[in-house]
């Protein structure tokens, strides 16, 4: 990509998330909280919340704030079932979700 066009990428605030939707460079984090593994689902991994919170900046590769979810296919999202790198870690997770289905409750 020529260098302009590129500034005005990031200017309009960098690639969209798959998920949610929204800019990367310009929303606080993905608006996704949970992944599904088999039948179940796992609350994502904040950034920050693994312990690699850098200097209060966004995310190096999603642009996700601190304190914030990761969108889609970041490099540095841990897995919440295995804690290694969720991209290629091996568990069986099928997709992303928004929220997970609420539990039905017993009265
Ligand atoms: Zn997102
Ligand atoms: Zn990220
Ligand atoms: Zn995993």
């Amino acid at each position: 990509m020529p260098r302009n066009e590129w500034a005005d990428f990031i200017a309009a605030g960098g690639s969209e998330c798959k998920a949610c939707g929204q800019r990367m460079l310009k929303a606080d984090g993905c608006t996704w909280t949970h992944v599904q593994c088999g039948s179940r689902y796992y609350r994502r991994i904040k950034y920050g919340d693994d312990g690699r919170a850098y200097d209060n900046g966004r995310c190096p590769d999603c642009g996700a704030k601190p304190g914030h979810y990761h969108h889609i296919g970041c490099d540095m999202e841990l897995c919440p079932v295995c804690g290694r790198q969720l991209i290629g870690c091996g568990c069986d997770i099928s997709h992303y979700v928004e929220r997970p289905p609420a539990r039905k409750r017993d009265k």
